[in-house]
């Protein structure tokens, strides 16, 4: 009998809540009786997807920043989750758990250095946590281009997961993964996931209402019963938000047990996870991707840049945010690049090998020494270690929570110029150069169409206020253990 395979990949994520200067999320009201939306979620979605052993049997990326929270507010479960996945890789040899891209940038905006630093520190992320390297990477947003996938099979990841109309061309077969061909001659593994039962499952509550029929029915339809007569073993991916498994749709963590216990093993289908399907399915076909094109906005990734149907508010705050704030990054490399280079001969290795400073596992003095070619001062480790903790401020600020929603006037845009304050504020501790004006003028076009709150006040309270924090700033205070 051909195999009749599937798996739910669940994409479990939130954005950085933390104010940078105190490390501390702020009482988010709508959350209530939750002090904050992490808290909340948690009850709804994490822990009880935890506690019915979900975690062990989806395919799954949780992102760094969320896992961060989850590992110091209810670290039983975070290391359950951990051992759901350390489950399979003992029975199988593979584990069912996928890296992300560290601080949920959309790829295809950001520099080639920025995309590496992305990947590099999501795969050590994976790394430090599992104890094992990752096989596959979750690209935020599923957005892509043709040098992110370079990047990612040059360090060694061998799948991800993208929506159907991401590939390119008529007549994608989406019961088998592809096989990418990239420029270079490497190649990656694609997994297009099934449209539009994926988007049942997560916008339709009369899908998941029972785990019996939507295995007969709505699971075992979207096989290709020419492929079935002819022996030949498909697998079906739906993908979604892992959020919605209990905190979205209410109760749907239970549906989601129902149908891994036993309901798609009683309609004939066998559940797997990717690197799991691909130690016996290679990809036999390849396909073209569609670069610029992600999963939750039909116009390529316009939605994080500009205006697009998505977000139905005048949307001309978004290019002029990103382009402050490309503007920021340069000046901010100027500013790295100009002070590290005389000490430190490999700056762009040394902000890369700066997550594991992130994830605890050394310290910024030991890193700091090790790269450096002759002895460094106390002073000289300072500022290298405030400009090292700048860039960590500098790629947070492109999160792409900043441009998802329609307004500017929301609490997702405003945190993402916290972070570009911050990140001002340690460059100019450690070089004397203040790039507050130049940002503050890039800023005042960004305004909100509905409040009329304009960037540049924002970014100026940020800036009056890290002022007062800035006693609290040492090389071993509560930032160096608190990436994200
Ligand atoms: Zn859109």
């Amino acid at each position: 009998m051909p195999i009749k395979a599937f798996s739910i990949h669940g994409h479990f994520y939130q954005p950085p809540r933390e104010d940078p200067l105190t490390g501390i999320i702020p009482n988010e009201y709508g959350a209530a009786p939750y002090s904050n939306w992490n808290e909340r979620i948690h009850q709804e979605c994490y822990r009880p997807n935890v506690e019915l052993h979900n975690f062990e049997r989806i395919s799954f990326n949780v992102g760094p920043t969320l896992f961060n929270w989850l590992e110091s507010h209810d670290p039983h479960i975070y290391q359950q989750i951990l051992a759901q996945d350390a489950a399979n890789l003992h029975s199988f040899g593979v584990g069912n758990a996928m890296a992300q891209a560290y601080n949920h940038t959309i790829l295809p905006f950001a520099s080639s250095s920025d995309k590496i630093i992305q990947i590099t520190w999501g795969i050590a992320d994976f790394t430090h946590r599992f104890g094992h390297q990752p096989k596959g990477m979750w690209l935020p947003e599923t957005a892509v281009d043709y040098e992110t996938l370079g990047l990612l099979a040059r360090q060694g990841i061998e799948f991800t997961i993208l929506a159907p109309w991401q590939a390119d061309g008529d007549g994608l077969d989406s019961t088998e993964p592809y096989r990418v061909q990239l420029p270079g001659g490497d190649s990656i593994i694609v997994f297009f996931y099934q449209g539009d039962l994926s988007a049942r499952i997560s916008f339709s509550t009369d899908a998941t209402a029972d785990a019996e029929i939507f295995a007969d029915i709505e699971l075992a339809s979207q096989f290709s019963a020419e492929k079935e007569k002819r022996g030949e073993d498909q697998i079906i991916l739906l993908a979604s938000d892992g959020e919605l498994y209990g905190h979205h749709q209410p109760r749907r963590e239970r549906f989601l047990a129902q149908l891994l216990d036993g309901a798609s093993a009683h309609a004939g289908l066998t559940n797997t996870f990717p690197s799991l399907w691909l130690k016996t399915h290679p990809p036999r076909k390849t396909i073209r991707i569609r670069e610029r094109t992600s999963w939750s906005c039909h116009h390529g990734i316009t939605r994080w840049t500009g205006e697009c149907a998505c977000t139905p508010v005048e949307g001309r705050w978004k290019s002029y945010l990103r382009y402050a704030l490309n503007r920021l990054a340069t000046a901010l490399d100027g500013l790295y690049f100009d002070t590290i280079y005389p000490l430190i001969p490999k700056p762009r290795s040394l902000r890369q090998r700066y997550i594991h400073v992130m994830l605890g596992e050394i310290s910024p003095e030991k890193l700091i020494a090790e790269m450096a070619t002759h002895p460094l001062t106390q002073d000289q480790i300072w500022r290298v270690y405030l400009l090292l903790e700048s860039q960590r401020e500098r790629q947070r600020m492109f999160t792409s929570c900043g441009w998802f929603f329609e307004d500017f006037d929301r609490i997702e845009p405003k945190n993402v110029l916290a972070y570009a304050a911050h990140a001002v504020r340690l460059a100019r501790l450690a070089t004397g150069d203040d790039l507050s004006p130049q940002t503050r003028s890039d800023l005042r076009h960004v305004i909100s169409p509905r409040s009329g709150l304009r960037a540049d006040n924002v970014f100026s309270q940020f800036m009056a206020r890290s002022w007062v924090a800035e006693d609290n700033l040492s090389i071993s205070g509560p930032q160096a253990n608190d990436p994200g």
